[in-house]
This record gives C-alpha cells, structure tokens and sequence, in this order.
C-alpha cells in the first residue's frame, strides 16, 4: 500500500522566523500512517532541518540543478541539498517552468541527477487554464510524464504532483471528478511504461489550493495519495488539519 503524503512548498517565502511554524508542526504530530514533508527556501533548509530532526517531518528543496557541480552561479545540486539535511526535491513546479522557461528535458535532467544523489523527486505536471478549456489536458499530462520522468523512477524515488496552474493561488479547484480523472490517468500510464509494481507504488499527489476546507473531499478522490500543498502550508494551524484529513 503507499503511504499517504502531506507535501508543503513554502514557495519564495519565509525566514528564519518561520521555523516557529515547523516547530509548533513538529509538536501537534505523529500522525504514524502520514509522510511530512516540508520544502522551505534554500537559506532555510539546514535550519528547518536541524527543527525537525526529533519529528516525523522530513525536509526538501524546491529545485536542483542537473549538474552534479560545478560553474553554475546561484544554483544548489543534489549533494547540496543532501547536505543541508533535504531527502527530497520538488523539480518542474509550473512556477519554474514559466519564470526559469523550464522544459520537460530540463526537468527530466534534474531528476535523474536527483534521483542518482538519492532524492525523493516530486515531479509537477499540470494543464493551463487555456489548456483545459481546450480539452487538451490529458495529452499535456502525457507530454509532460513522457518528457519529465527519467526511466530509473521507482515506487521509491518518484512522486508525481498534479497540479493544474489555474487552480494554483487562486482558490479554485477542479471538480473531483477532474481530479478522478487526470490520477487515473497517470496511474494507468505509469504503469504501461514501468510496469505495475512500481506504476501502483509511485504516489501521486494533488495540488492547487487545498485548503482544511476542501482536503477531506479531495483526499477520498482514487488514486489521490496525498496533497501538495502551497499557501495553506505556511502556518502549522492551516497545514495540520490537511495532514489530519489524510
Ligand atoms: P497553493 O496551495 O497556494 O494553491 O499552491 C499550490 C502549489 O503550487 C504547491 O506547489
């Protein structure tokens, strides 16, 4: 059975005075059967770390780079982010793909560097408002997981989060029978490609203004192994009642 996964990606914000939020996290849980799993800013990482190393909440990088080292000004590697106490990495958030014109190669690149470091890879993929409308997103979905996953993916060192850019930030959310959909999706398509142990092992995880209101409905979604979450992942208050949903 896969483990359950309550994703936070505290995005370009917090300082050091946010790690309160990670040590009030670490004081309201064990939630035994739930992974944690934090992603603070790269200056927070050693720090957030070094708050959560007597809890269950683990801690990752939002982005590494797919060198292994070398000259490349203002960017972390894999190592680096072993090194500051991260087990996992987000690559491929859309944020990225449109500030840093991120390309599923690129991406695809990424993992595979993180992968081979052994970290967690949470891989983003997700349709634009125009997209949907168009009713293109599945063959965007499949572009992007052909493109973004590395063959050495498994159960282990992928996970995979659906997160529709229009229903980033902005409150709204597909129907769960949208959501329904582009999981099982994914989940028949990891499986062709990798076959069904670790197409049934990799988690899949939904993202895009989850919120303690609306968590409980889309966790009981199939396939939804857990949440990706953004804004409501800055204070513990918003942030446990999602981890306590799943
Ligand atoms: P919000 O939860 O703020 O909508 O952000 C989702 C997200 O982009 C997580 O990576």
């Amino acid at each position: 059975m896969r483990r359950k996964l309550a994703a936070g990606n505290w995005k370009m914000n917090g300082t050091s005075a946010a790690l309160a939020e990670l040590n009030t996290l670490a004081s309201i849980h064990p939630t035994p059967d739930v992974d944690i799993l934090i992603c603070p800013p790269a200056p927070l990482l050693s720090r957030a770390a070094d708050a959560t190393a007597q809890s269950q909440i683990t801690i990752g990088g939002q982005d590494c780079h797919a060198a292994v080292s070398g000259a490349h000004t203002g960017d972390t590697s894999a190592d680096m982010l072993l090194d500051a106490g991260a087990t996992a990495v987000i690559l491929g958030h859309s944020e990225r793909r449109e500030d840093h014109d991120e390309r599923n190669e690129d991406v695809r690149a990424k993992a595979r560097t993180a992968m081979n470091a052994g970290l967690v890879t949470v891989i983003c993929l997700g349709e634009s408002l125009a997209q949907r409308v168009a009713a293109n997103t599945l063959d965007i979905i499949a572009g992007q997981m052909s493109g973004s996953i590395p063959d050495q993916a498994t159960g282990e060192n992928l996970v995979i989060a659906y997160e529709p850019i229009w229903a980033i930030g902005t409150g709204m959310v597909p129907t769960l029978e949208q959501i329904a959909e582009v999981h099982d999706f994914i989940r028949v398509r990891l499986e062709r490609r990798f076959g069904e142990g670790v197409g049934r092992s990799v988690r899949l995880l939904y993202g895009g203004s989850v919120k303690p209101s609306n968590a409980a409905e889309i966790f009981a979604v199939p396939n939804v192994d857990g949440a990706l979450v953004g804004g409501a992942s800055l204070k513990a208050a918003d942030f446990s009642p999602i981890i306590t949903a799943l």
